[in-house]
């Protein structure tokens, strides 16, 4: 049974038709442009956006329908990691309340959250000197740590993190990249990780979703993924991969501004006549069940 199973997602203006699987203790890498719709899917996943209709089945159990006190038990095991470190920490909080403040929530004691926010600390590399230190006083890696080992305080089953390392320097990346995968070792925890960044996705991943403006074109497997991925937008993300011989085909240019079937039909050099009045099933390819696509014709990268 998977951990986190999407049925057939709509929210009201950028969701359309939206199916996953994630299993326990892998990750699904979700890339698209910016304005595919990644963080929106997140927020609607986690039920802080209304949606319209679909299933989001958490461990078997539908929470589409839940009200927000139904949801409550459902909280701790689902957790948010966030792109930007410092807007995610309370400025006026100093690490120790940061950090104690899911426990809180938890209704847990005072003296009880404090050893539990000490055990937590050599997990995410921060030291008990820095408890007494505010946001400000971190460096961007740090303050990425303190909202790692915050959303990890009650240990979720279920982290969406949302470009967690897009903010960060090139050098301190690795490490948080690192203690995340780590941190699924460690837990078992699946993760849905968000970027617009392929080779991030490439190093975290087990699955990976492609999204085109609120529509999934692509769900497989990385290794596949990188070997035979067969959407003309997978294709063009993966041109961007460093050292790739690959070309995706020129893109078209075209007047027209929308049309009525695929919805990156106005980009796709494989269009045809049908394309743009049908809108592709998400279906499984013939010769193999799991490698998911929606396009009428699918085609292999060119060397
Ligand atoms: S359905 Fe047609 S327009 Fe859309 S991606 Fe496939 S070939 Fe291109």
């Amino acid at each position: 049974m998977p951990l986190l199973e999407v049925q057939n997602l709509f929210n009201q203006h950028i969701l359309k038709d939206i199916s996953f699987k994630v299993e326990e203790g892998k990750t699904l890498g979700i890339v698209g442009e910016s304005g595919s719709g990644k963080t929106t899917l997140a927020l609607a996943i986690l039920r802080l956006i209304p949606i319209l209709k679909g299933k989001i089945l958490f461990q078997n159990q539908d929470l589409s329908n839940l009200s927000d006190k139904e949801l409550r038990p459902f909280r701790k095991d689902m957790q948010m990691i966030f792109q930007d470190p410092y807007g995610s920490l309370n400025p006026r909080m100093n690490l120790m309340k940061i950090l104690e403040e899911p426990f809180i929530l938890q209704k847990i004691s005072s003296k009880e959250r404090k050893e539990k926010v000490k055990e937590l600390l050599p997990l995410f590399g921060l030291t008990p000197d820095a408890l007494s230190k505010y946001p400000h006083e971190f460096s961007g890696g740090q303050k990425q740590r303190i909202s790692i080992a915050r959303a990890f305080a009650l240990s979720p089953k279920l982290v969406i993190a949302d470009e967690p390392v897009s903010a960060l320097d090139v050098s301190i990346q690795a490490q948080i990249l690192n203690l995340i995968r780590k941190l699924q070792d460690t837990f078992q925890t699946s993760y849905l990780f968000i970027s617009h960044d392929i080779s991030v996705i490439r190093y975290v991943s087990h699955h990976i979703l492609v999204l085109y403006q609120g529509r999934v074109m692509e769900y497989v497997s990385r290794d596949k993924f990188f070997e035979d991925a067969q959407h003309p937008y997978s294709h063009l993300l993966l041109e961007s991969l460093p050292g790739k011989n690959r070309k995706a085909k020129t893109l078209t240019e075209s007047i027209e501004t929308s049309v009525t079937g695929c919805v990156f039909a106005l980009r796709c050099p494989y269009k045809q006549d049908k394309c743009l009045e049908v809108i592709p099933e998400y279906r499984s390819l013939s010769d193999d069940p799991e490698h998911l696509i929606a396009c009428h014709y699918p085609q292999r990268a060119q060397d």
